[in-house]
């Protein structure tokens, strides 16, 4: 008799995004003029650079001749792709990487979710609360967690590091007792949801963490490309020691909005181990046998966005976005609220009103301003009181919200 994979039985009901869209469809049924704006969008608006058009149509025409013609993609990506990659992003930068330690992938979600594969079934996780869910949701369905604990919105057997106003939105380290290391450490900075960002001496404290306990750090720099303050790393190989315990995810979707068009990458050090034990190999195998690799036209629009022109373009992208942010977060101080992030990341993360909870601010700004952003817990339980804005919007209606915002 066949039998389903019964961890996938705990695993909470995307509930959060659910619930959002059914209160806004209710208000609006209620209310038919009501020009609603929606700030809670994880999902850029601006369409792919011109230049970055230009190379996807090239890369088409390729495929319909026969002297060009391409079929299966290297499993580990295009070479062309991967030395852009090595040279721009790392080796311009100071970072020892080289093209073979990158793996293209049609993103970073799938990467953040299938990583631990390669580890030990019975791995301690830690997570930072708030979080991107993705992390938390791999390590349930592998069976690496207890059940959900309702009362603390959490699961068992996972260790939740809390990132609130008292730690400045950056976990603190977990203690050096043997009961108290985590195998794998899920880090993402600059962060979803809170926009907060680890300073270049506060990520190297956690490099040496790791490497004195023998941990892995599973680092998410999907934002990378918002960084706008000079102490704040891009890449975790900025930091000392870093080859001999991190794991480095970035992707396309932000930085050069491919959300539809799927493209992103992960890099493993050649020298990088776990227990003794090599990951690069690992990952090569798992790439090799489960994925059959990111398509020619796309990893050519990939390679587009580091010329000359498609990194001006995308540049000017970031920077729309960035505006934005600026909007969000002085119109919000402007109105009197405690604002953190959107310096570094397009992620405004908000300290609800004395008294109300995420989900009341929710409604009021609903009702009041017809503006549409995230709960706080949606993200966990520590995120409770606070509030995700996103300046992934159109320029007018963020003006507009911020308009009616500080007005209420
Ligand atoms: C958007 C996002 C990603 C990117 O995922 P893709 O699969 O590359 O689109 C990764 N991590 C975080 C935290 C994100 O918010």
């Amino acid at each position: 008799m066949a039998k389903i994979n019964k961890n996938y039985l705990k695993l909470q009901g995307s509930y959060l995004f659910s619930r959002i869209g059914q209160k806004v469809r209710e208000y609006q049924a209620a209310v038919p003029d009501a020009k609603i704006i929606r700030l809670g969008i994880g999902d850029v608006t601006q369409p792919i650079a011109p230049g970055v058009i230009r190379a996807l149509h090239e890369a088409v025409d390729e495929m319909g001749k026969s002297e060009t013609f391409r079929g299966y993609a290297p499993d580990l990506g295009y070479e062309f792709l991967r030395s852009v990659i090595a040279g721009k992003d790392y080796r311009e930068q100071g970072c020892d990487i080289s093209a073979d330690e990158i793996f293209v992938s049609d993103g970073a979600k799938c990467d953040c979710a299938n990583i631990q594969e390669i580890f030990a079934a019975d791995s301690k996780i830690a997570v930072c609360d708030p979080v991107y869910p993705v992390y938390i949701d791999s390590n349930v369905m592998a069976g690496r967690t207890g059940a959900f604990d309702s009362a603390a919105g959490r699961y068992d057997g996972v260790v939740y590091m809390p990132c609130t106003a008292s730690t400045g939105f950056v976990p603190d380290l977990p203690g050096d007792a043997p009961s108290e290391v985590p195998d794998l450490i899920y880090l993402c900075f600059p962060n979803n949801p809170t926009g907060a960002v680890m300073d270049r001496k506060r990520l190297q404290e956690w490099v040496d963490y790791a490497n004195r306990h023998g941990s892995v750090i599973l680092y998410d720099a999907a934002y990378e490309a918002y960084i706008s303050e000079p102490d704040v790393p891009r890449s975790i190989y900025e930091c000392e020691g870093a080859r001999n315990c991190a794991i480095e995810f970035r992707s396309f979707s932000k930085t050069a909005g491919f959300t539809g068009l799927r493209l992103g990458f992960t890099v493993i050090p050649k020298d990088l181990e776990a227990g003794g034990d090599k990951l690069w190999p690992l990952w090569a195998r798992r790439h090799g046998t489960k994925y059959n690799g990111a398509p020619y036209i796309i990893q050519r629009a990939g390679e587009a966005v580091y010329s000359d022109e498609g990194r001006r373009e995308v540049r000017q992208q970031v920077s729309y976005y960035m505006e934005n942010a600026r909007i969000i977060r002085e119109g919000l101080k402007e109105a009197g609220y405690e604002v953190y992030g959107g310096v570094n990341a397009p992620y405004i993360w908000l300290k609800t009103p004395e008294g109300m909870s995420d989900w009341e601010f929710f409604d009021y700004l609903l009702t009041k301003a017809n503006v549409v952003g995230t709960p706080g817990s949606g993200f966990g339980p520590a995120g409770e009181d606070h509030f995700r804005l996103t300046a992934f919007g159109d320029r007018e209606e963020t003006k507009e919200a911020l308009g009616r915002i500080i007005s209420l």
